[in-house]
């Protein structure tokens, strides 16, 4: 599959301006700064593809990629700003909500969770929510540059031990720096998308 043939489709601030719900869709979610759109990045090898996201006004839209006709990345934003208003966050809970629950061409879920701090309590909700709804869901255990070898494997197996009750979950070590899980991240994108 030709990753570098994507190109940024268009950004919805509303379902309704999403592109039609048809073909495949896989969308990528987690924490503001884990490293989502260093993945989207290293996964595709277009380099700048999802700096789009980070264009003020647009951190809070759903930014839509396109690999091949019918075949769709989506960049949600990103959760757990620190400060951001009680209106701001009830804003993002909606949209991503509405979006997860309604969205057929969803086929699956990767969560973005740095390797230093993963499972937080908005990654469980995610969790939680996708085992129930039977959607896989694929995890990168981002920025694990910064872990040991020996942190790397503790922090993957601890992943493992408590994702074992949820059999549609899989779990990944990735960096976007030195590239560590990229092509097995990608192989789980295509998996996904075919
Ligand atoms: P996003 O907010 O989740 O889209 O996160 P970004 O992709 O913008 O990354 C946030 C910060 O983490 C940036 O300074 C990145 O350069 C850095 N970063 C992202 N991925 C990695 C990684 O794999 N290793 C390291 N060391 N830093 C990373």
């Amino acid at each position: 599959m030709n990753f570098q043939q994507t190109v940024f489709l268009q950004s919805a601030a509303k379902l309704s301006q999403l592109p039609k719900d048809i073909g495949i869709e896989i969308a990528f979610i987690g924490r503001s700064n884990a490293g989502k759109s260093s993945a989207i990045n290293t996964i595709t090898g277009i380099k700048h593809l999802a700096r789009t996201s980070k264009t003020p006004g647009r951190t809070q839209l759903i930014n839509l990629f396109e690999i091949e006709p019918d075949k769709r990345l989506a960049d949600l934003p990103g959760y757990g700003f620190a400060k951001v208003p009680a209106s701001v966050k009830k804003q993002w809970e909606q949209t991503i909500n509405h979006y997860l629950a309604q969205r057929k061409s969803l086929k699956a879920l990767i969560l973005i969770m740095d390797s230093r701090h993963p499972l937080q309590a908005t990654d469980w909700e995610l969790i939680h929510w996708s085992d129930q709804i039977k959607l896989p869901l694929h995890i990168l255990l981002t920025k694990c540059d910064k872990l040991t070898a020996a942190e790397s494997r503790k922090t993957l197996a601890s992943l493992h031990s408590q994702l074992k009750p949820y059999p549609l979950v899989t779990v990944q070590l990735f960096s976007a720096i030195d590239k560590t899980g990229c092509s097995q991240a990608r192989k789980k994108v295509e998996d996904f998308l075919f």
